[in-house]
């Protein structure tokens, strides 16, 4: 049993957007592709290039950072893409940007030989006083319709000033969010000559900024419809590297902080959430298939919260109806979007959200916000990621005994792959160790110290490819050879036993579990954060299951050292560890 407490505010606000009806997609082709109903051959390339060698180089060398660029100055002229400005202007407004990044997905249609297909996803919803709206889109059919899946790669294209419904500001919205559907244009030119197993859809959402409104909506379609979406890919400023003075925590060091190496992904639910596994998985594709090549190496930072404190992004309606799902968002943000505030200098969603400046004079941008290398190695990390999760075997499942100091996995695999990797979680949400199962189908692992252990499995195809990771299962090692042995008598006699925390040291927010042997009475639970001197810094109220429980503690942007954390019941302490935040 598994309990996740995330903030109730932020679900509040970025999550009760049901209020979208009459979906319909322009392409009764596009639809069909994406539920499903489709032979393949009508859209095989002339030469099939499937195999993850040519992926990977493809999407490496072809993602360019001048196309990237060009295509920020093109979106920066539309002026203001709030979901509320103007449709039916040709030079601006959302309806001239949404017809411009349908008319580059017809570009690349044509440039892949007709296998990309352009639509837009429409729905009405009162948004800023506009009663319909549309999602800009592209389907690339897979070649496995006998095993339809889908991959989602997304960004929205709206922006905004303070005022979400101002539609008359200049809203050039490049750092959020031109640079993540810069990206999503991208992807589609370069992905969409190669092939892949499942479909793929690229998608520039619109009504982001004032409730999730065209991500909600495609969500609600995906569900209705059943699709099988595998992933969503969704990203929201991914191409600044400057830190501003107000970024939302966790955050960036400070003003003028600079940061081209680093991207976060965000994602929802505990450390063993089907989202956090995507995000290992991601980090991992990474990992093998591109950093040992790439000319500036990324870091690829797996951020414990849903999003930033207070605030939200497409990946959530997709989150919440159980679809894995993340959100890349830069290490370095300019401004945490509280532009209403007097006091706020910072570009987020304000008209300063521009290009760049021109330093010299000459008319010419010299200086640019946005970093197009950045962008492009960020658009690398997604293409590479989704490609292979595009292209990868099936998961297999597995069952998985734990035993005088040993977890023996044994995989039930359908396909015979052959190959797996089991993947070990003890210490934080990245994997602590991977376990190569080359031979057969049964692995053993030696847990190194007590506490939990998350345990999941992926197939690993002939081309060396992983599927994504199943679901996990929870060990309690409480036996432990190899090492001298730990008396854990006393803490296996508990009826409720804390765990350390993990991350531990902690930057910005860690998980404090318990696991409850024996349930103790009580009316009232609460995790209590306190600092060395004994002074109360939180106290997180919480359910108290059987099992396992989870909570996350966000420790923001806040005081540097050591802290003390116990379960109270009653205001009763029964147990307390203490934690190191360090950053
Ligand atoms: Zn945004």
């Amino acid at each position: 049993m598994k309990k996740a407490i995330l903030s109730i505010s932020l679900l509040l606000v970025f999550g009760l957007s049901f209020g979208q009806t009459n979906f319909f997609l322009t392409s009764n082709e596009a639809e069909q592709i994406i539920k499903g109903n489709f032979n393949p051959d009508d859209y095989q390339a002339a030469t099939v290039l499937n195999h993850p060698e040519d992926i990977v180089a493809g999407v490496t060398q072809n993602v360019d950072a001048e196309n990237l660029k060009q295509l920020l100055i093109e979106m920066s002229v539309f002026e203001n893409r709030n979901t509320g400005s103007d449709t039916t202007s040709a030079t601006n407004g959302i309806g001239a940007s949404r017809r411009w990044v349908h008319e580059k997905f017809e570009e690349y249609q044509v440039q892949s030989a007709g296998r990309l297909i352009p639509f837009y996803f429409q729905f009405d919803e009162e948004i800023c006083e506009v009663g319909q709206h549309r999602n800009v889109c592209a389907v690339l059919p897979g070649l496995d319709v006998s095993n339809h899946s889908v991959i989602l790669i997304e960004a929205h294209m709206d922006s905004r000033c303070a005022g979400a419904c101002d539609i008359d500001c200049p809203a050039h919205g490049m750092e959020d969010n031109g640079s993540g559907t810069a990206l999503v244009m991208e992807l589609a030119r370069v992905m969409s000559q190669y092939s892949f197993s499942s479909t793929i859809v690229f998608m520039a959402t619109i009504g982001e900024e004032q409730g999730l409104f065209g991500a909600n909506a495609f969500a609600a379609w995906v569900e209705a419809n059943n699709i099988p979406m595998k992933a969503v890919f969704n990203n929201d400023i991914v191409g600044g590297i400057i830190c501003g003075e107000t970024s939302s925590a966790p955050s960036c060091p400070g003003l003028n902080d600079v940061d081209s190496t680093q991207v976060r992904i965000f994602s929802g639910g505990s450390s063993n959430s089907p989202h956090k596994s995507l995000a290992r998985f991601i980090k991992l594709e990474y990992a093998e298939e591109v950093e040992e090549n790439a000319s500036v190496p990324m870091l690829i930072t797996l951020m414990s919260a849903l999003d930033r404190t207070g605030r939200g992004g497409d990946h959530i309606p997709f989150t919440q109806r159980g679809y894995a799902a993340v959100r890349f968002t830069s290490a370095n943000e300019h401004g945490n979007a509280n532009a209403a505030d007097p006091d706020y200098h910072d570009r987020q969603h304000t008209s300063d959200d521009i290009l760049g400046v021109d330093t010299d004079g000459d008319m010419v941008l010299d200086s640019f916000f946005v970093d197009f290398n950045y962008l492009a190695r960020n658009a690398v990390i997604n293409g590479v990621a989704s490609g292979m999760a595009a292209i990868g075997p099936e998961t297999p499942s597995f069952s998985a005994e734990n035993n005088a100091g040993e977890i023996t996995v044994t995989i039930d695999d359908p396909n015979d792959y052959g190959k797996y990797r089991i993947g070990i979680r003890h210490t934080g949400i990245d994997f602590d160790e991977l376990i190569d199962v080359e031979d057969g189908n049964v692995g053993v692992y030696y847990p190194y110290e007590p506490g939990p252990y998350f345990i999941s499995v992926c197939s690993v195809d002939s081309n060396g490819i992983e599927s994504l990771f199943g679901n996990e299962e929870l060990f309690i090692a409480s036996t432990i050879v190899g090492v001298e042995e730990v008396d854990i008598s006393e803490e296996e006699s508990k009826a409720i036993e804390l765990f350390q925390n993990r991350p531990n040291p902690f930057d910005e927010a860690t998980y404090i579990s318990f696991m409850v042997h024996e349930m103790i009475p009580h009316q009232k639970a609460a995790i209590v954060i306190r600092d060395l001197n004994g002074k109360e810094i939180r106290s997180i109220a919480t359910n108290v299951r059987m099992g396992l429980n989870e909570i996350l503690y966000d420790h923001g942007y806040n005081t540097i050292g050591t802290f003390v954390y116990s379960l109270e019941l009653d205001g009763k302490v029964i147990d307390s560890r203490q934690m190191i935040f360090a950053n």
